[in-house]
C-alpha cells in the first residue's frame, strides 16, 4: 500500500508492508527503513490503524528526510563523470568547480584559479579533460605526499630511515605497504583534506613495524595519531566521491 506525508514543502512517499501476526515482540511495532535504493518502507503489524502508521512516519520524518538527502547526495556523486564545466573537483578537501576552456591556439594546462579548477584544452572531449586533470592531480600528489611523509614520520622514533613512496592508482584503496618497505599511495588521495592524507601516510608507516592489523598495530597507530579514527571516518565518508574518476 502506497501512502505519503507532507514534510515541509516536500512529500515523503512510502510503501506499507503489513506483517502477518506471528506474536514476535519485534513485529508488534511499526518499523521504518530507507532502503539503499531510496525507497521508504514501513513494516506495520496487520492490526495497525492507517492513522497510527501515518503518525509513526510523521514522528520519524526528520530522520527519513536525512536518509533520503544522504542517498540523493551519494547518487549525485557516483554518477559517471562527464568532465564538463560546472562539475565538482576536489583538492585537499575543498570542492572546486571545473572550468573547461577550449582554445585552439593555447597550450593545454590545468590551473587552480580563484576557487576554480581551470582546464585549457584545444579539444574538449571528456577523455582529454580527464587525462589533463589526472596528470595535474598526480603532480600535486607527488609534491604534497613528499612534504607530508617526513612530517608524519618525524615522531616515529623506531623508524631508521625515511621510506620512499610511489604513486599507484587503486580502485578501492588509499595506500599499501610492500614487505620491502615501500609505501604506495593513491594519487586520488590528494583530493582529501590534509588530516586524512596524513592518516593514510601514518597508517602505512605503522605497517613498516607491524605488518598486520593486530592490537599491537593499532596501539602503534594510536600513539602516532590519537585521533586517527575521526580522520578515517571522514575519509570513508568521501571515498565514493573521491575515487570516482
Ligand atoms: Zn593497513
Amino acid at each position: 500500500m502506497r501512502r505519503s506525508i507532507r514534510y515541509g514543502d516536500e512529500r515523503i512517499a512510502f510503501t506499507i508492508r503489513f506483517m502477518p501476526r506471528l506474536g514476535l515482540a519485534s513485529q508488534r511495532r511499526i518499523s521504518i527503513s530507507v532502503l539503499p535504493d531510496g525507497a521508504v518502507v514501513v513494516d506495520a503489524p496487520q492490526a495497525s490503524e492507517p492513522q497510527e502508521i501515518v503518525a509513526a512516519v510523521h514522528r520519524r520524518a526528520r530522520w527519513i528526510w536525512q536518509q533520503l538527502a544522504a542517498h540523493k547526495e551519494r547518487m549525485r556523486h557516483v554518477l559517471p563523470r562527464e568532465y564538463i564545466s560546472g562539475e565538482s573537483c576536489f583538492y585537499l578537501g575543498r570542492r572546486h568547480a571545473l572550468k573547461v576552456k577550449v582554445s585552439s591556439d593555447a597550450a593545454a594546462e590545468v590551473k587552480l584559479l580563484r576557487g576554480k579548477l581551470e582546464v585549457t584544452t584545444s579539444v574538449s572531449d571528456p577523455d582529454t579533460v580527464r587525462r589533463l586533470l589526472d596528470a595535474w592531480y598526480r603532480k600535486r600528489a607527488q609534491e604534497i605526499f613528499a612534504r607530508r611523509l617526513p612530517e608524519v614520520a618525524d615522531s616515529l622514533r623506531w623508524l631508521k630511515e625515511m621510506p620512499s613512496f610511489r604513486l599507484l592508482n587503486m580502485r578501492t584503496q588509499w595506500g599499501s605497504c610492500s614487505p620491502s618497505g615501500i609505501l604506495c599511495l593513491n594519487p586520488q588521495l590528494v583530493k582529501a583534506p590534509r588530516p586524512c592524507i596524513d592518516y593514510v601516510i601514518g597508517h602505512e608507516l605503522c605497517h613498516l613495524k607491524v605488518h598486520n592489523h593486530s592490537p599491537a598495530y593499532y596501539r602503534l597507530l594510536a600513539a602516532l595519531m590519537p585521533d586517527w579514527e575521526a580522520r578515517k571516518r571522514e575519509l570513508d565518508g568521501m571515498a565514493e566521491v573521491l575515487l570516482n574518476r
